[in-house]
């Protein structure tokens, strides 16, 4: 007896419509055909259904915050956010917008958020904040935090201690701002002291790195050789760098992407934050996004992710990973019919392998989480971004549009 089946769906993972069997929350069985009695049966009528978006880079404690921006530039927005900090940041301010997006993005279909935490803050709110709302929304979806120093790891000497604190608190991930160091020395010391730390605790990594059109900001390089020395691939991300847009092709091609792929790192690109605050200061400009169809390529695992959401950094944003997916192709070369469907998995599979999300997927044994959208290809979901007609969690049916 399952508990829920839904009849004749088409899904990104199959070739043919097929039925997917539910028992609690788990998927039990998917075939062309299922005829077993179950409490609750939906008829897909040959609607998509796809394991849900998974959103591997953002920022739940300045989400929402509507904080303008008008240069457009990274620094405005870290420089703005260090101000709203000061003057209305509260564990309960953050709380509150953070579950109100989360609320929102389940509907979109979003099930799994990797979320930097701000932990430059003496009192850590952010981070206290989030640490909370993980445990409080884990019936809606997985979210998975990042200690991230904001200002710099050695912008104060408090904030090791701080870094500390927060994964002492509960923060999965150790991050790091390796650009934004005073020099260039010291981010190459903090990636390892950040590793270190990780290491010694058994936790990933995910790391802010050359967000810069600076070509000669590398130290993707480092977390590169690094991940490789200390035999940790599979668990270091690098995010953003962007700096490789603007780095010269013979470097890229014939030395770090090898590197990348022989260590066994992660890189999370985020298309819209990328190509917004990114080729200010060049002309004629370039693309401020990292080489995502040369990495794809190559064989390394690379996820698009959101960053932002109406925030110091980032005016717009709906939760809606197509968009995401859609700058990403757009700029990276990415529109072939083939391309295409590869950058669908840069919001599902490639997130959910980087996040490490247990059960994730479309298969018997897998997490009954879902997203029935109403297209019949991928294809039609990337370009219409349809209604997500029912979003199901753990087996039940969460949310219907
Ligand atoms: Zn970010």
């Amino acid at each position: 007896m399952l508990d829920l089946l839904i009849k004749n769906v088409v899904t990104p993972c199959h070739d043919g419509p097929v039925d997917v069997g539910i028992s609690g929350a788990t998927i039990q069985q998917v075939a062309p055909q299922i005829e077993a009695p179950a409490g609750q049966t939906i008829n897909g009528e040959g609607r998509l259904l796809t394991p849900p978006f998974v959103d591997s880079h953002f920022h739940l404690d300045s989400v929402l915050t509507r904080v303008p921006n008008s240069s457009g530039t990274l620094r405005e927005g870290i420089d703005n956010w260090g101000r709203y900090k000061q003057e209305k940041l509260t564990e309960e301010d953050v709380y509150e917008r953070a579950k109100r997006y989360c609320e929102h993005a389940f509907t979109m279909g979003i099930q799994a958020i990797r979320s930097h935490v701000d932990v430059c803050d003496p009192e850590l709110r952010g981070a206290r904040a989030l640490t909370r709302l993980k445990v409080d929304l884990k019936e809606l979806m997985d979210i998975q935090l990042v200690a991230f120093p904001q200002d710099g790891y050695y912008s104060a000497p408090a904030v090791k201690k701080q870094l500390l604190a927060a994964l002492d608190l509960g923060v999965d991930v150790v991050g790091g701002i390796p650009h934004n160091e005073p020099m260039y020395a010291q981010g190459t010391e903090s990636l390892r002291e950040l590793m270190q730390i990780a290491r010694d605790r058994d936790l990933m990594v995910d790391i802010h790195c050359d967000e810069s059109d600076d070509p000669n900001s590398r130290h993707v390089e480092t977390l590169t050789a690094l991940t490789a020395q200390m035999g940790m691939g599979g668990r270091v991300t690098a995010s953003h760098i962007t700096a490789t847009a603007a780095m010269d092709a013979y470097y890229v091609s014939r030395k770090l992407i090898p590197m990348m792929v022989n260590a066994g790192i992660h890189v999370i690109c985020n298309p819209l934050i990328n190509i917004h605050l990114g080729g200010h200061f060049s002309h004629p400009k370039h693309r401020a996004m990292a080489p995502i169809r040369e990495l794809l390529a190559a064989g390394i695992t690379v996820a698009c992710a959101q960053d932002c959401n109406e925030d110091p950094w980032y005016p717009l944003g709906n939760a809606d990973m197509m968009e995401v997916l859609k700058m990403g192709a757009h700029v990276g070369h990415m529109m072939g019919f083939e391309a295409l469907r590869t950058m669908y998995d840069t919001v599902t599979v490639n997130p959910a392998r980087i996040m490490q999300l247990p059960g994730y997927g479309l298969e018997a044994g897998c997490r009954a989480n879902l997203v029935l959208m109403r297209a019949d290809t991928v294809l039609d979901v990337i370009r219409v971004s349809p209604p997500r007609d029912l979003v199901i969690r753990n087996g039940l049916v969460k949310a219907e549009a």
